[in-house]
């Protein structure tokens, strides 16, 4: 049974720090998310089937955990501050079977979790933003792909994510997440909702696997080096970030002439002009000629 913790109140929050001689780390991201309603949204969110297994990335001191135990979820949850790992340790889930704590850095944890346990039915966190778009980078990079994810971002970074073609967010991080995914942001919460408040507006944004990744997976080991390679110089053109890169080694210069003229693809056009069909046809004519 998890504990009956006010985690909507400053004052409790700090009481239960000061008294354990803990307190907030900047460098950490924590700013704890106070609103009962929001939490609950959240988790709502998520759509867990009953039972499933949750993976819940930084859980600070259980205010979102709680809520998943309650709603049956299996929850393994990564943390990095031993001192919060000690709360939710000794105080927090206390012999909650449906509760296991992985301490440490998600960003060197979580691949022996899943070599060990396989991949989750759902990941959730509340993410700073120093680490947000990194974790969720390698969990798409590896393959890492629950049939849904929430993630709490800096809205910044959700805006990245959910960027449709043509918009100024548009990046290699929208298309990385968009093969695999349908990402929509679900709702943006205000400062004032966490504690302390953070100077940044946050979002909750919604992932849902699709049925048929947009890229083949023979195709992946091509596409995704190809768009990291088309973004890297943003200001200089499609040819000259090819010509630069692994396309321009496997194909020579009139190689990358030939692939933009096939693809029918100016050479002087910048990346962020491209949609995902033109990248798969790119990406197509690369793999037919190695
Ligand atoms: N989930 C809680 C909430 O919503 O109130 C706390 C969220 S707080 C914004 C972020 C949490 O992520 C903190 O508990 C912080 O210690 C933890 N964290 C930061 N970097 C981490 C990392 N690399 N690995 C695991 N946890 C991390």
């Amino acid at each position: 049974m998890s504990w009956n913790f006010a985690y909507d109140s400053p004052s409790a929050i700090t009481a239960l720090l000061e008294g354990e001689g803990l307190s907030m780390s900047k460098k950490f991201g924590q700013n704890f998310l106070l609103s009962q309603q929001v939490r609950e949204r959240i988790v709502q969110e998520l759509r867990i089937p009953d039972g499933g297994t949750v993976w819940e990335i930084g859980p600070g001191l259980g205010a979102l955990t709680t809520l998943l135990v309650a709603r049956n979820a299996q929850v393994t949850a990564f943390e990095i501050d031993h001192g919060f790992c000690r709360i939710l340790r000794e105080q927090a889930f206390v012999g909650d079977t449906n509760f296991r704590l992985v301490e440490g850095d998600v960003l060197k944890t979580w691949e022996q979790v899943s070599a060990a346990d396989g991949i989750p039915d759902r990941i959730c966190g509340n993410l700073p933003y120093n680490v947000g778009s990194v974790c969720i980078a390698r969990f798409l990079e590896k393959q890492c792909l629950p049939e849904r994810m929430v993630y709490t971002l800096q809205k910044e970074v959700a805006d990245r994510l959910c960027a449709d073609f043509g918009d100024k967010d548009w990046s290699s991080f929208t298309i990385l997440a968009k093969i695999d995914y349908e990402v929509e942001l679900s709702f943006t919460i205000k400062s004032g909702a966490f504690y302390p408040s953070p100077n940044v507006t946050s979002a909750v944004i919604g992932m849902q696997r699709r049925k048929t990744p947009l890229v083949s997976p023979e195709l992946r080991p091509i596409f995704l080096p190809m768009v990291k390679e088309l973004f890297a110089q943003r200001r200089k053109t499609v040819k000259n970030n090819l010509q630069h890169g692994k396309a321009g080694s496997l194909l020579g210069k009139a190689g990358v002439e030939r692939l933009l003229a096939d693809c029918e693809v100016p050479p002087n056009e910048r990346a962020e002009r491209l949609d995902i069909p033109v990248l798969i046809r790119m990406a197509q004519h690369i793999a037919s000629r190695v």
